[in-house]
């Protein structure tokens, strides 16, 4: 089996909340996602996609997955989409870097291997653990107030994990960790994510004043040893996300005993190949993940459904439904949240067929 054509597609993902905003004064009005379609010869399309957290989250941008693709794409007319392996190397030796422009390529992929064996992903991924998988929602930010009525309405939903955007302003931040967590359960699990927005003495701060609530801190600063000095001084569980975007790092992260938990977006690592390679290495050091990408719609929730579904349970923090925040479907098949959980399709593949407004509209072609 042959790649005969790489077909891009730009799709707008206007937001349900209108804005989601995090640290720093960031925020997003539409993503911007691209979805990839590699075809073969034998007549089987594969569907990826990659959807970056606007310009500003991680090294990545909408267009740059594009003019990526427009880059590497030819290198890749005659592999064989189903040899994972050899289809990541040559990526890896052909564009070095840009690790969220080969993710779509590589997802598509793995849509194609899975509707070729008969198989839904997640069981080439490992198998399926459990019935369904525990979701998380991201509380975008706003004041302590507004969060903790958001926090109120998502619970209402089914919700039982919560994401707080803080990074902002240390003593606005307190108050929205106090605020949210005075709505929450028991059972329930609060995190409270600075997307590396806090100095190191705001994040020394923020922890010391929440040191009698159950929260969880996340990449409160910029750099991996700025991170590490502020989890030495706290008693919170810990995850890091930015700075963990390959195996160095997470080895590194398990040496120095971190972090608890590490967020494994399926685009940072450049794909589902080299997330599951993660995924499983933290499934031997006994690292609980949470399973997920920067943002998407209903293929990237596909993909994250199937790689969060084949992980064991007791490693499995969370995961997260991006088709839920938006307002545009840009594939029919994808999972749907169910009372704050979903599941991998159990159909060949990733399970997901492009709309075809999504279709009608392609921005490049490689062939
Ligand atoms: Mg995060």
């Amino acid at each position: 089996m042959k790649i005969t054509r790489i077909v891009a597609y730009q799709v707008d993902l206007p937001l349900k909340e209108g804005r989601y905003a995090w640290s720093g004064g960031k925020a997003v009005d539409v993503f911007d996602s691209t979805v990839v379609a590699v075809e073969t010869d034998s007549g089987i399309t594969g569907y990826g996609e990659v959807c970056p957290l606007g310009p500003f989250y991680l090294p990545a941008y909408a267009a740059g997955a594009r003019a990526g693709i427009v880059e590497l794409g030819p290198q890749l007319i005659g592999c064989d989409p189903r040899e994972l392996g050899q289809l990541n190397d040559r990526m890896d030796r052909c564009l070095r870097g840009h690790a969220y422009v080969k993710s779509a390529v590589d997802m598509a992929c793995w849509d194609i291997l899975g509707k070729v064996a008969g198989l839904p992903v997640c069981q080439l991924l490992g198998g399926r653990f459990g019935e369904d998988v525990l979701l998380y929602r991201a509380i975008s930010q706003r004041s302590p107030a507004e969060m903790a009525e958001n926090v109120r309405q998502y619970r209402d939903e089914g919700y039982r994990r919560f994401q707080l955007k803080v990074g902002g302003d240390p003593d606005e931040d307190i108050e929205r960790i106090r605020a949210a967590a005075g709505v929450l359960q028991p059972g329930d699990r609060l995190v409270a994510d600075a997307n590396t927005g806090w100095t190191r003495h705001e994040a020394v701060r923020v922890v010391n004043a929440v040191r009698d609530i159950d929260v969880y801190i996340e990449q409160p600063c910029l750099s991996y040893e700025e991170c590490l000095s502020v989890r030495r001084l706290t008693p919170h569980p810990f995850v890091l996300d930015e700075s963990i975007d390959g195996l160095q790092p997470l080895l590194r992260g398990h040496t120095d005993l971190a972090m608890d938990v590490v967020n494994i977006k399926i685009s940072k690592f450049g794909g589902l190949t080299h997330a599951r390679q993660a995924r499983d290495l933290c499934v031997s050091l006994g690292i609980a993940m949470t399973l997920e990408d920067s943002w998407g719609g209903d293929i990237v929730t596909a993909a994250i459904a199937h790689l969060a579904h084949s992980t064991p349970e007791p490693l499995r923090f969370t995961s997260t439904d991006f088709n839920s925040y938006v307002t545009v479907a840009n594939a029919t098949g994808a999972p749907q949240r169910e009372g704050g959980r979903f599941s991998a399709s159990g159909e060949p593949g990733l399970g997901v067929t492009p709309t075809d407004a999504v279709l009608a509209n392609p921005v490049l072609e490689v062939a």
